[in-house]
């Protein structure tokens, strides 16, 4: 299984009757960055910026992060790296930031929110990451987004530090994509209207389903409900999709659902375009795309989609 694993991370990720789709992987954090090999993926499907936070004792400034930002470009010589915006809050805390307690940090002060409110920040990071983009081929995106209003403004305030960096005469890509993580019940609901002002989705299933589900993914109580299998995670995965490319703008998945055994011919099936994983899991997603055929695959979507109980679903999936 390894060697077949390993044998595929260096191939392309086609299926038997020649679809093609992406796998990128997850990176961030610096020692995951060094190890980075661009040969056995097609980019870096999401870049957590929050790790570049957390080793600090102070903000990071706009020089540290373009070198990060450069440094990841330039590792994944010229395949995509797609940088999350600040996804800070939540479960990811930060001393300097001096954040308020609150009852519901999973639901409070995280994210794009916190970026709207504290531009400084926002602003610092988007700067580093347009000048970064002289260097490589990135692109932008923004966590947690509710509402098409929160995109526009994030894209707006881009837009200002792309001037910004003109008047200075610092040099950047001529077009950054600008794209949002569909990880909230909100962002699939809208998904239709969202696809029309953002170049791409990426679905964060680690959030969505816990967002979806109501259920805490850190408490161990109510692990039974945090399941990627409900049908209403899959079926937001759908819709999502769907919409997406509706509007003519690609899909990917960065949660851990995108290298779920269960999941990848679904989504394979689902018309999903990029599968980003964790490194160790490039191998077998590949693999599994590889040992697949698309036009087999796809009466396993409307069959998924009639399902009532989550047990059906798996014994659907388990099948194929
Ligand atoms: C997600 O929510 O699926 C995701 C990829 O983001 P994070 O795990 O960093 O919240
Ligand atoms: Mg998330």
């Amino acid at each position: 299984q390894r060697a077949l694993w390993a044998a595929a991370a260096r191939e392309r990720a086609i299926t038997r009757d020649g679809h093609a789709v992406a796998v990128c992987v997850n990176s961030g954090d610096t020692e995951s960055l060094k190890a980075y090999d661009s040969r056995i993926c097609d980019g870096i499907g999401l870049f957590r910026t929050e790790f570049l936070f957390m080793d600090q004792k102070d903000y990071p400034d706009e020089e540290l992060q373009y070198a990060a930002y450069r440094f990841a470009a330039e590792a994944a010589r010229g395949k995509e790296v797609i940088i999350r915006t600040l996804d800070i809050g939540g479960d990811k805390q930060l001393g300097y930031m001096d954040l308020p307690q609150e009852n519901n940090p999973f639901l409070g002060y995280r994210a794009i929110r916190l970026c709207l409110d504290r531009k400084e920040v926002f602003r610092t990071q988007l700067r580093a990451i347009l000048r970064a983009s002289a260097h490589g081929n990135l692109k932008i995106m923004f966590p947690m987004i509710v509402t098409l209003e929160e995109l526009r403004e994030a894209k707006a305030l881009a837009a200002q530090a792309l001037a910004e960096l003109d008047a200075e005469g610092l040099p950047h890509a001529e077009r950054v994509p600008m794209g949002i993580m569909v990880e909230t019940p909100a962002a699939v609901l809208l998904s239709d209207v969202l696809a029309r002002e953002a170049d791409f989705f990426s679905i964060g299933t680690n959030d969505l389903i816990q967002y979806t589900t109501a259920t805490d993914r850190q408490n161990e109580r109510v692990q039974y409900l945090y399941d990627p299998c409900n049908l209403s995670v899959l079926r937001s995965i759908h819709m999502v999709i769907q919409n997406g490319h509706a509007a003519g703008i690609p899909v990917g998945m960065c949660g851990e659902a995108a290298s779920d055994d269960r999941l990848v011919p679904l989504l394979l099936a689902m018309g999903l375009d990029e599968f980003s994983v964790v490194p160790a899991q490039v191998g077998k997603v590949k693999h599994m795309v590889r040992s697949a055929d698309f036009a087999a695959l796809a009466p396993l979507v409307e069959e998924l989609l009639s399902q009532r109980e989550i047990a059906g679903a798996k014994a659907l999936l388990e099948r194929y």
